[in-house]
């Protein structure tokens, strides 16, 4: 593990679809964009807690054709709009709109956390994956740090969760139970061991 710098800022990397707003399959349309319940307080108290919230997608629907990145964008867009109504926004958006090819960014592989990290000043330590499936989970076993996994409609195929969530507030607040007790540990150099 590679020490970070100190001003580096921790982060959490959320999935898009069934994580933030509800799985439509495929999603084109800023209209059909529904944001989950409790995805404003969560962000809220990782923003509160330091965090950024840098949004990783697989998005192959522009690989296999069904639309462009313009519709992506659309969509995000429409999210942060949301969001943004209610004081709330994501730092960084990335997606990958490959499929069938080697790219380096498709979930589970770790390319576009490893150009989030070096584009904003983030450091993995005390982050997290969020997400609803495997690739999720494996995302963050694939740079060294927490998968949480939140329910989906998919069966579950994947490494074995570190934490399953209810909500990604459930989420968030186990987050800042991580960090609060990794706080407590460097200052009083807690001698219980549980
Ligand atoms: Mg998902
Ligand atoms: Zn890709």
């Amino acid at each position: 593990m590679q020490r970070s710098k100190p001003h580096d800022r921790p982060a959490v990397f959320l999935d898009r679809d069934g994580t933030l707003i509800e799985e439509r399959g495929f999603l084109d349309d800023p209209g059909g964009v529904e944001i989950l319940p409790t995805v404003v307080d969560a962000l809220r108290l990782l923003h509160r807690r330091g965090f950024a919230t840098v949004v990783v997608s697989n998005q192959s629907g522009v690989a296999r054709g069904y639309f462009d990145d313009e519709a992506v964008r659309a969509v995000n867009g429409e999210i942060a709009r949301r969001l943004a109504n209610d004081g709330v926004a994501i730092d960084a958006w990335y997606w990958c709109s490959h499929y069938d090819e080697d790219c380096a960014c498709r979930k589970p592989a770790p390319g576009m956390i490893r150009r989030a990290v070096d584009e904003h000043g983030l450091t993995l330590d005390g982050g997290a994956v969020v997400g609803d499936r495997g690739t999720d989970v494996a995302l963050g076993h694939a740079v060294g740090i927490p998968g949480i996994l939140l329910p989906g409609p998919y069966p579950y195929e994947g490494p074995e969760p570190d934490f399953r969530a209810e909500t990604l507030l459930e989420a968030a607040e186990w987050l800042a139970l991580r960090q609060a007790q990794g706080d407590i540990g460097v200052a009083s150099k807690r001698s219980d061991s549980g």
